[in-house]
């Protein structure tokens, strides 16, 4: 039994995830059902399933980069010309 009155709102501003098109997202009557009219997504409440914190991943990555500097300080003082071939 489908509810009689499919009165779905859109919100304001709201960007789709998926095809990041803009003010295409409606909500369901109950408000706990969102979907976008214009690829098909469709999700229940953001606050049901929390994503993890992907910035986590970044703090390992920066470090890394500042012990590589190290590693190319590898210029001789002696052959400063271009002495190649
Ligand atoms: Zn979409």
């Amino acid at each position: 039994m489908d509810t009689p009155r499919n009165r779905e709102r859109f919100i304001a501003g709201a960007v789709c995830p998926r095809c990041s098109e803009m003010d295409r997202i409606v909500v369901s009557v109950d408000g706990e059902t969102r979907r976008c009219i214009a690829c098909g997504f469709s999700e229940g409440r953001p606050e049901d399933n929390p994503l993890p914190l992907p910035t986590r991943v970044s703090r390992p990555a920066a470090r890394r980069v500042e012990t590589t500097a190290e590693v190319v300080k590898l210029l001789d003082p002696a052959s400063s010309g271009k002495t190649e071939g």
